[in-house]
């Protein structure tokens, strides 16, 4: 919602020519992008409804040029701008219109410089690909669960400082469960060292939690050690159609003991954003032709193989969603019975951020309530979004097992963003009121970045938006490292 949002004093010291050149003796020219078509998509945001301005994308190759190029910047007082994929969603990785400092690209450190099976991690560098993360644990017989539709394109740094969540936060945590070390560049150029492979380290505060999920606001993440898990070796994926959304979360609560605690993602989708998949994204196959207004994506996965004869995942699972139809909670259902299967099933649940961006204007909340809580959010968000606006048109879906609703509502028929942009702040208050009221959060997985910059000083109290200031004038004095997102300084 660009237009309402008023952007904030950053600091606006250009890069001079004398200062391009110290870049470029540092980074060389392969690491510098200076002309206008290259920098394009450095400044334009995802969703394409943000453009902001910067003098160079500078794209270091090592930790060590990182450290020099903060080191200048801070020197000089050269606002920098962290990117990793640029895939996030809340305009974090944007440089707002008027800044004038660079845009730090992280997407040339992406090696993945250790993998140890036996200890159950690896150290990567922060601007390796997620899916390529993924591969390289499976390619090991591990697991690396971090899992979102933009896997092909964000790389880890982004996701580790956005705490990012994903389909599978249900059973290993959200990002910050994933790490064990960081290495940080920090806003005055130093190089801080956690990069420890510790499970267990009670010495002090835990420093590597301030960096996640600080959206590039207090330091710069350039390499990491991640957790790993043992490799599925028994799946089953199942398409539900379901009676509403307390069924939803009944089936989910009576499933963790049925598998065996193997529940792995349990997602919730509305037949509308059901059919924007269909309609926007080639190649996807309506699983069920129930057409009935809820569904679950249910995913159940064991490390253990299906011994010869045995009841496997896929066996336990139709037992259940049996019992699950006697209940009446579940009215069809359909489990995978090949790789491919299961591969549309999910591609219509990662489908839908790219749907909903050829869909067009529209309005989206990434909220969280408690699990018990989703049904009533969900009917009371749609009526009061609906009294401010009636026509608009709603898609909820969810990671429900956190209690997590992506709220998303398409404009009236026929609306342009506009005339939409003049009813969102209205929207937005009651959405966020009401998450408010229900004791939930009105940023769950996609943080806070510009978009949500005036939500979280309205929503958060004094004491923690002082905390929070605090803590960012200690690091970044001179607030240069991502300003104006995050927190309003004053
Ligand atoms: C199709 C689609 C599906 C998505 N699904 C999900 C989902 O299920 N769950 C979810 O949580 N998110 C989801 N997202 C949002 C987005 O993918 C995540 O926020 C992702 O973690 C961002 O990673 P990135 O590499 O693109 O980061 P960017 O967009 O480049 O950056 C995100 C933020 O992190 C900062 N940053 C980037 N790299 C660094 C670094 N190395 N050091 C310090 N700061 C840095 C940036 O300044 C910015 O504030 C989705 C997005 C899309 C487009």
């Amino acid at each position: 919602m660009p237009d309402t949002i008023i952007q904030p004093t950053i600091p606006t010291t250009p890069v001079t020519p004398a200062i391009l050149d110290s870049l470029r003796a540092i980074v060389g020219d392969k690491g510098l992008i200076a002309d206008d078509q290259g920098k394009e998509p450095f400044i334009t945001d995802w969703r394409r409804t943000r453009v902001g301005n910067a003098s160079v994308v500078v794209r270091p190759a090592t930790v060590e040029e990182t450290s020099k190029v903060v080191k200048l910047c801070y020197e000089h007082g050269i606002a920098i701008v962290p990117q990793a994929g640029n895939t996030g969603l809340m305009g974090g990785a944007t440089p707002w219109p008027t800044h004038q400092g660079i845009v730090l690209s992280v997407g040339r450190m992406n090696k993945v410089l250790n993998v140890d099976p036996v200890g159950y991690s690896m150290t990567v560098e922060s601007g390796c690909i997620l899916q390529t993360l993924q591969e390289t644990a499976a390619a090991h017989d591990r697991f690396f669960p971090l899992s979102l539709g933009a896997q092909g394109s964000c790389q880890i740094g982004g996701n580790l400082s956005t705490n990012a969540g994903g389909v599978q936060v249900l059973r290993y945590g959200n990002a910050r469960n994933l790490v064990m070390g960081l290495e940080v560049v920090l806003p005055n150029g130093d190089i801080w060292n956690g990069l420890r492979s510790l499970k267990k380290d009670n010495t002090g505060y835990d420093l590597k939690h301030l960096f996640m999920g600080a959206e590039g606001t207090l330091g710069i993440i350039t390499k990491a050690v991640l957790k790993l898990w043992p490799a599925s070796k028994d799946v089953a994926t199942a398409w539900l159609a379901v009676r509403d959304p307390q069924a939803a979360i009944e089936i989910l609560s009576e499933a963790h003991s049925a598998s065996e605690d193997n529940v792995e993602s349990c997602e919730l989708m509305s037949r509308e954003a059901t059919e924007m998949v269909l309609r926007h994204i080639p190649g996807v196959q309506d699983p069920l032709k129930a057409d009935t207004p809820w569904y679950l994506l249910m995913q159940w996965s064991s490390s253990r193989p299906k011994a010869e004869g045995a009841e496997g995942m896929s066996e336990k699972m139709e037992q259940f969603l049996g019992e699950q139809m006697e209940a009446g909670r579940v009215l069809d259902a359909v489990i995978s019975q090949s790789e491919s299967q299961a591969r549309n099933m999910w591609k219509i649940r990662e489908g839908v951020a790219e749907a909903g961006r050829a869909e067009g204007p529209g309005l989206s909340y990434d909220i969280s309530v408690s699990v018990s809580k989703i049904p009533e959010f969900i009917d009371k968000g749609i009526a009061a979004a609906l009294a401010i606006l009636p026509g608009l048109r709603p898609h909820p879906l969810g990671h429900i097992g956190d209690g997590n609703v992506h709220f998303g509502f398409g404009a009236p028929k026929g609306m342009d963003r506009p005339t939409l942009q003049q009813y969102a702040p209205a929207v937005t208050r009651a959405v966020n009121d009401l998450i408010t009221s229900m004791a939930g959060s009105i940023s769950a997985e996609h943080g806070i970045g510009i978009e949500k910059l005036d939500e979280l000083a309205h929503y958060r109290s004094k004491i923690e938006l002082d905390t929070m200031r605090t803590i960012k004038r200690s690091l970044d004095p001179k607030n240069i490292m991502n300003p104006g997102k995050v927190l309003r300084l004053s």
